[in-house]
């Protein structure tokens, strides 16, 4: 069943979501050739328990890591470890909390140093897909209309759009219904209703959409080993449209300055 929350719910959320902004401006201050991604995730660690908050991802099915960190040709939840950035890498940061009961969930990919402008475009173009499909969370609309969007945008680039994961509604739980898949038709799928709270998260690889499961048991990456990026939002539905709970401003203020 889906959930909806109630305004003062998602007030709460909102919460959770703004320190996921927070706590990614905090790694982005870190992201540097030479950083080891384990340095990444204690920083993160660190700032969302000195926040009085606990690491969303953390033991969820056994995950290590309060980061999944996901480097290049890794698609999403990449496990934390001694691998070193490179200059020239493009690193996704997905990162999750739980504060007064509520989850926050939110991605950004970040440029390692100077990129190629094949990569900028790839992590411009996967958060132009992001917002495009955000103005679609509207009341009436359906989870096909956020998926054509994100994947109309992406395809039209000849990107590969991921179809094994997809975003999800989000509160008490990190996952919950409905589905929100990163293609599809418009005006297929879930009817979007006043106070629903969506995890929105394109997946958009630089080659072809197929992606396999890395031995860990956790990492994907993308079948042809090219690179792929991930940028996600939570989004509630109010007043019959898209408010964004979670920010790209923190992030986006340290990177202005880098
Ligand atoms: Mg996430
Ligand atoms: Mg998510």
């Amino acid at each position: 069943m889906i959930v909806i929350k109630t305004e003062a719910e998602i007030e709460i959320q909102r919460e959770s979501s703004l320190l996921v902004g927070k706590t990614l401006a905090e790694v982005a201050k870190h992201i540097a050739p030479g950083v080891k991604t384990i340095f990444l995730d204690k920083i993160a660690e660190t700032f969302i328990r000195d926040h009085k908050a606990e690491p969303g991802f953390k033991g969820y099915g056994g995950f290590p890591g309060t980061l999944c960190i996901s480097v290049n040709d890794q698609v999403v939840h990449g496990i934390p470890g001694q691998q070193e950035l490179k200059e020239g890498d493009i690193v996704s940061v997905d990162c999750g909390v739980l504060k007064n009961g509520f989850y926050g969930d939110s991605a950004y990919t970040f440029a390692v140093g100077e990129v190629s402008e094949e990569l900028k475009l790839l992590m411009q173009r996967t958060k132009e897909a992001l917002y495009l499909g955000i103005e679609q969370a509207v009341v009436g609309n359906r989870t096909g209309d956020i998926g054509y969007a994100v994947q109309q945008h992406a395809e039209k680039f000849g990107y590969g759009v991921v179809r094994e994961l997809v975003g999800h509604g989000v509160g008490r739980q990190l996952h919950e219904k409905p589905e929100v898949p990163n293609y599809g038709r418009r005006g297929s799928g879930v009817k979007l209703k006043e106070n629903m709270v969506l995890a929105i998260e394109p997946m958009i690889n630089l080659g072809v959409r197929n992606v396999r499961q890395e031995a860990d048991g956790w990492t994907i990456r993308t079948l042809d080993r090219k690179p792929s990026a991930h940028f996600e939002h939570d989004v509630a539905i109010k007043n019959g449209k898209p408010d964004i709970l979670s920010t790209f401003s923190y992030i986006e203020e340290v990177l202005d300055k880098k």
